[in-house]
């Protein structure tokens, strides 16, 4: 199959079955494309629709999102997941008022370098919000183009994303960029899907390699194995007499970076001796049973232990920044979602608050 007729099977598809009614498929501009771009990477469209209108809604441009406190963006995430994204796109969105006047640019070289966008979404951005010529390889069209063109490998080697880079930039069309890259998207997302893909619905289909093989399933390579490693904590759920729950602010990089959490202890410590030493005399300590939470790159193994503290700790001015809130109203916090989710049992817990 040419190059054009790539592209024309793909667009005229497009016309017949593409997705057009995304909330960010509506008065599109580079600040709506750039939002979806974000919140899609890693996450399912049904998820993201109501993020992506609760985040228009209170941000409706980029000036207002830069202006924002960082603690509002990260609530309006919670439970997106991936947080990074969220202090990338704070961060993106203070940069581009500050260097670009409020204007994202229109080149994927000056996009590439801010906070958050890579290469690809770059190629979105340009391709959609400005109509220009870009290519993108995000997950779906890496998944097309590798069972297209059977390239082995796993797409995390750069030999493999340079090899796909090559076919995404041959293919993409210099006319109706815009449609071309909503139609990879889609073609990825509803046709040429991660199992059972539907060949048989493919404007794709003749030219397919893996299909010809009868070998999809086999396309893109796997990520090599590796044991993810095992880490276990304690989160100290302490209550004070009036129910309220502490909250530490956790430091702006690392995991659940700048999000709100319990204080954490070492398994082998004791909870009880560290909880009076630091906040005082403890009336009830319950331990609740340990669950697994898994990040990208390990486990973490969480027991949660519930203190009732005696009376109201003094305020400690070293340390993180802390707050006591009501485990039924959390307020505007930035939470990861275990925290949430413990947040929300403690509520059971006191029917009174
Ligand atoms: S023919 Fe099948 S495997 Fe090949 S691109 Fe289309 S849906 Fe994917």
């Amino acid at each position: 199959m040419s190059n054009s007729s790539f592209s024309n099977g793909v667009l005229r598809w497009f016309d017949q079955h593409g997705r057009k009614h995304l909330p960010w498929q509506q008065n599109i501009n580079p600040y709506r494309v750039w939002l979806s771009e974000i919140m899609l990477q890693q996450t399912q469209v049904t998820t993201v629709i109501p993020y992506f209108e609760r985040f228009t809604e209170r941000f409706p441009d980029v000036r207002r999102l830069a202006a924002a406190p960082v603690d509002d963006v990260l609530h309006l995430w919670t439970g997106l997941g991936y947080y990074a994204r969220a202090r990338n796109l704070h961060q993106c969105a203070k940069a581009v008022v500050e260097h670009y006047d409020g204007e994202f640019p229109s080149s994927v070289e000056a996009l590439s370098a801010l906070p958050g966008i890579g290469r690809s979404t770059a190629g979105a951005i340009v391709s959609i919000a400005f109509g220009q010529r870009a290519a993108i390889l995000d997950g779906n069209v890496k998944r097309v183009l590798a069972r297209y063109y059977a390239v082995p490998g796993w797409p995390g080697k750069t030999a493999v994303l340079n090899e796909l880079w090559t076919y995404a930039e041959q293919h993409t069309p210099k006319k109706r960029c815009a449609d071309y890259t909503q139609a990879m998207m889609d073609l990825g997302a509803t046709l040429c899907t991660r199992s059972r893909p539907a060949c048989d619905l493919c404007p794709l289909h003749d030219g397919c390699i893996a299909r010809a093989q009868g070998d999809v399933s086999a396309y893109p390579g796997k990520k090599p194995k590796t044991e993810k490693p095992v880490k276990a904590v304690q989160f100290l759920m302490l209550r004070n007499p009036h129910g309220d729950i502490m909250l530490n602010q956790r430091p702006a990089t690392g995991i659940w970076g700048g999000l709100w959490s319990f204080p954490e202890l070492p398994l082998d410590s004791c909870a009880l001796t560290h909880t009076e030493q630091h906040y005082g005399p403890v009336a009830e300590q319950e331990v609740w049973d340990s669950y697994r939470h898994t990040f990208s790159h390990y486990h973490l193994d969480i027991t949660p232990v519930l203190a009732q503290l005696t009376r109201e700790p003094e305020q400690v001015a070293e340390g993180p920044a802390s707050v006591w809130c009501s485990p039924r109203q959390p307020g505007s916090l930035g939470l990861a979602a275990p925290v949430k989710r413990l947040l929300a049992s403690l509520a059971d817990l006191d029917p009174r608050r």
